[in-house]
């Protein structure tokens, strides 16, 4: 690998890229090569400094993928962007910290383990708890590095000597330091509560791991009878019928007349002879169903709610695996639905089965393993988001609500937080204001175990830093620690703090929460935005309000954030614009289109697609367009080098230590080198503003843009007119061609270098004969200001664009052949135009033989002595110009060209045709291929009535 090498340098002083580039540009050969050499040399890491040594740093925390995953295109966009953004920081010479890690990620680690047990003919319960958390523990050993070696292979530039996992020591002990304190500060309790169980997993899951869907069911009647009032009913609707085994009351509405008459009274609940009253709450809707709604505390978010209000007993019907319970007297043990099929079957043989109606219902899944989840009574830890603490202060709620509401003299740009799209502020905010207390226990073995013991004697709890061993309130010795794990999101809602050393020691800071917190910037998806950011910024503002400013202070709210801005990326989908998904097979393998194309391709695809708050159709056809952007640029790389070649053969070297700086170009001289200059000023200007605002897109083009455009279409082009290595007396003026060459080419380098890091980083090195100036290009300055503005070039030249494209376009139209060379006249409209001094460029880049400057056009041109009709005068603001051109045609010749042009034409028309009358072909084809080919079959239409009356013309032509 190249090292630094300045002495070489120096004592041979001659810019030398001699390296040969291979002729085709193969991102195969370079990437895996600088992928490798960026971690070895570990060109990323940011050291840990002594407190208030640092200046303020870029940080971005990466969203931890889960150990079990592997990188999708989801991925690959997020770390695309935020790789350009890290990449664009650190060459804005800030201290950029890119930190990564891995979640542990419990439910779904578990299940994977589980699964893989089940396969060996073991299960999780059969090896117990500590073997079950062993195996997980070495199933990451060897496979849990996946996600990381993809990362290393796309070249994030995070530093990999911070990577953290969320169950390692250190993070485990500040997790279970964060939940002592909140339970100490009154913030955790353990109560009763109606969680989203699922049945398979078994454990409780938050509604942000339900997913929502809509089913045809059924919507029963069951008649209650009434007691005291023989052959009187109460009818009640249900979707669930099986849970009526665990009903305690029925409720009506206060004000329904219908049930006026039962207030009161009480109901035989069928087939289990309980004896349950009749309530009245203002819940209940009148026409919704019959009026009257059984109540099932232990089943039912609702029907708790009215259990608490009315303290009513709540029942529990079934057990953990939706299998009946004892309660349920002799149903128990079936199945929930073979419960169900039973409980209506005797209901019916009973006559109190009613009527039976069609319903949509929704139910709610696990996310998971999308097993339908059931609403279940159990005993959960909580922590109580909306409550002061013991302490004083704001609840963590009112602390993350003020974060993205206070402003500085009402200026929404000095909020604490920002969201962009700033549209997620209010759903966010909509979200938080509606927030409930946040269930953080999961009844799994996989995770952080819960640090709390319960007494066998006085029955309390102990919550304790260390392992106690007797019980705090009553000092008994035999206690238990609760089996349950925190929530995964517990963990990894703390890493902002956790990831830098909290807690530090009491009144202190450590060095990196002192350097990194709060953060600069999160890049994550909205699917995540309640699920970890939203919880994020409660512990983020909470905990840091113990760590001190460096005077002693308490942190102002906007240094208590866990980061200053929040971009959300938007969703990849497919080229159809679906989304992705395993079960409709279009998911794309990010792994594999970067093994086809190369990681610059893809990064600069998705990239140029990403406008904000716009999903991305993501096409292999726009990375095959970037790849040959990609190639645009090593064929120019190529072109740079043989001159340098040539020029050291003619007996001129080029200053090595020019290279990299700001060009000189004088006033005097040529047009083209003044205005690539101060054009990649504004571009580099232009692009990172476009940064700035996450409009990653603009920055795609803008780059993409000035590279082949500016770069190789325009200047490329016209610098091949200064380099004359063949006349002594240009040796001068071709060495500063040369010079500006190599620099603009250089600083073009830097400028794409977020973009395309891989391409970018092989050809600086090559442009330096691998001698150069730092380890990376990665580590070298964005060229902002690399070249000296120069306002008139940058009106001139457009001019000159402007003119020859004008000239280009009316060739076209005349028809003149490719390479043929031919007169023009220009009628200028304004004064001080640059083409008088710019012929050569006129006549290299438009094929122009010569130039006549006019102030009419006439029929009889005085200057080329030719007469004739030359074609129709283009127009613009600043001139007119004209080709002087008189076509003349072979007629037999061209009769033929056109008669074999139709033929084919017609060809291609009606094999559309016949496609697009197949049906099997109609049915089976996407879209967009049907779509194409009816484009197709209108344009050859088209062209062949415009070839018709072509060939018409032409036989009118030759009779005349
Ligand atoms: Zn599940
Ligand atoms: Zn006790």
């Amino acid at each position: 690998m190249p090292q630094q090498a300045k002495t070489t340098l120096e004592s041979d002083g001659a810019m030398r890229p001699r390296r040969e580039l291979p002729k085709a540009y193969d991102p195969a050969a370079i990437e895996e090569r600088w992928a490798a050499y960026w971690v070895e040399q570990r060109l990323f890491e940011v050291k840990t400094q002594p407190v208030g040594s640092h200046d303020r740093a870029f940080t971005v925390l990466l969203p931890p993928p889960n150990v079990t995953g592997n990188l999708h295109m989801g991925h690959m966009f997020e770390h695309t962007e935020s790789d350009i953004l890290v990449r664009w920081h650190r060459m804005l010479g800030e201290t950029t910290l890119w930190l990564p890690g891995t979640d542990h990620a419990g439910i779904a680690t578990q299940m994977l383990v589980e699964r893989l047990l089940v396969s060996e003919g073991t299960s999780r319960q059969a090896l117990g708890r500590e073997v079950f958390v062993e195996r997980v523990r070495e199933w990451r050993r060897h496979y849990g590095g996946a996600i990381l070696a993809s990362m290393k292979r796309i070249g994030d530039t995070v530093d990999w000597s911070r990577e953290y996992y969320t169950m390692d020591e250190n993070l485990s002990v500040a997790v279970r330091e964060a939940f002592v304190r909140l339970y100490e500060d009154g913030l955790i309790y353990r109560g009763a509560y109606i969680v989203n169980w699922c049945p398979r997993c078994q454990t409780a899951i938050s509604d942000l791991e339900v997913t929502h869907e809509e089913q045809q069911g059924k919507l029963w009647e069951i008649r209650y009878p009434i007691i005291g009032s023989p052959g009187e009913f109460l009818t009640v609707a249900t979707t669930r019928p099986e849970t009526m085994l665990g009903d305690v009351a029925v409720a009506v509405n206060p004000l329904d007349e219908r049930y006026t008459h039962l207030h009161g009274k009480t109901l035989e609940l069928p087939l289990t002879g309980r004896e349950i009253p009749v309530i009245v709450d203002d819940w209940v809707k009148s026409d919704f169903g019959t009026g009257a709604v059984k109540i099932t505390p232990a089943h039912d978010q609702n029907d708790f709610a009215i259990g608490q209000r009315h303290s009513l007993s709540a029942i529990s019907v079934m057990d953990e695996t939706a299998h009946m319970s004892a309660a349920a007297g002799h149903y128990s043990g079936l199945d929930r639905y073979d419960a169900r099929k039973k409980v209506l079957e005797d209901l019916d043989t009973q006559g109190l089965l009613g009527a039976v109606r069609d319903h949509i219902n929704a139910i709610g899944k696990c996310a998971r393993c999308q097993t339908v989840v059931e609403p279940r009574l159990s005993t959960q830890w909580f922590v109580a988001v909306n409550k002061t603490p013991n302490k004083g202060g704001d609840s963590m709620a009112e602390m993350a609500r003020k974060v993205v509401q206070e402003t500085r003299a009402g200026d929404p740009k000095s909020k604490p937080l920002r969201f962009t799209p700033e549209n997620y502020e209010r759903i966010y905010l909509e979200w938080m204001n509606n927030i409930y207390d946040w269930c953080i226990s999961r009844q799994l073995w996989w995770g952080h175990r819960i640090p709390a013991w319960h007494c066998g004697n006085c029955k309390e709890i102990t919550v304790a830093r260390q392992d106690p061993t007797h019980c705090a309130h009553c000092g008994f010795d035999q206690i238990v620690q609760e089996t349950d794990v925190l929530d995964t999101w517990f963990s990894s809602g703390l890493l902002p703090v956790t990831v830098f050393g909290w807690p530090p020691p009491p009144g202190e800071s450590t060095p990196d929460l002192d350097a990194f917190y709060p953060t600069s910037l999160l890049v994550t998806g909205f699917d995540i935005l309640f699920f970890w950011v939203a919880r994020m910024i409660m512990l983020g503002c909470y905990f840091s309000q113990d760590i001190l400013m460096p005077n002693g202070s308490r942190p102002p709210l906007r240094e208590s954030v866990p980061f200053r801005e929040v971009y959300i990326h938007a969703l990849v989908r497919d080229a159809d614009r679906q989304k992705m998904s395993k079960t409709k097979g279009n998911v794309v393998d990010p792994v594999m289109i970067v093994e086809k194309y190369g990681t610059d391709a893809v990064r600069f695809t998705l990239a140029s697609m990403a406008s904000p708050g716009t999903d991305i159709a993501f096409s292999e056809s726009r990375t095959e367009g970037y790849r040959a952007f990609a190639n645009k640029i090593w064929n120019a790389a190529r072109f740079i080098f043989m001159n340098v070649e040539r020029a050291r053969e003619a007996g001129i070297e080029i200053d090595p230590s020019l290279l990299g700086q700001a060009p000189t170009v004088p006033g005097s001289a040529p047009l083209e080198a003044r205005w690539i200059g101060a054009r990649l000023n504004s571009v580099a200007a232009e692009v990172s503003a476009a940064l700035a605002a996450y409009r990653f897109d603009e920055a795609a083009n803008l780059v993409y843009q000035y590279f082949w455009g500016d770069f190789c279409d325009w200047y490329l082009e016209i610098v091949k007119l200064r380099l004359d290595f063949a006349d002594p007396a240009n040796k001068a003026a071709t060495r500063s061609a040369l010079t500006t060459l190599l620099q603009t080419f250089e600083a073009a380098l830097r400028l794409l270098s977020p973009f395309m890091p891989f391409l970018t980083e092989e050809l600086w090195h090559a442009l330096y004969d691998d001698q150069p100036p730092a380890k990376s290009i990665a580590l070298t300055l964005y060229p902002l200001g690399a070249a000296h503005s120069d306002d008139v070039a940058e009106i001139d030249f457009p001019l000159l664009q402007e003119l020859i494209a004008s000239v280009r376009a009316a060739r076209k139209d005349l028809g003149v052949e490719e390479k043929a060379m031919v007169p023009i006249r220009v009628r200028p409209l304004n004064d001080g135009l640059p083409f008088g001094n710019n012929l050569d460029i006129i006549q290299r880049l438009a094929k122009v033989s010569r130039v006549a400057f006019v102030e009419n056009f006439l029929e009889q041109d005085v200057v080329f002595d030719a007469a004739g009709d030359f074609g129709s005068i283009r127009s613009t603001p600043n001139f007119d110009v004209q080709v002087v051109y008189e076509k003349t045609i072979d007629i037999p010749a061209e009769r033929e060209r056109l008669t074999k042009e139709l033929t084919k034409l017609e060809k291609a028309l009606a094999s559309a045709e016949r496609q697009l009358s197949n049906p099997a072909f109609l049915d089976k084809a996407p879209t967009h291929v049907i779509e194409g080919l009816r484009k197709m079959e209108a344009d050859t239409r088209l062209l062949i009535e415009k070839t018709r009356k072509a060939l018409d013309d032409l036989t009118q032509e030759g009779r005349g």
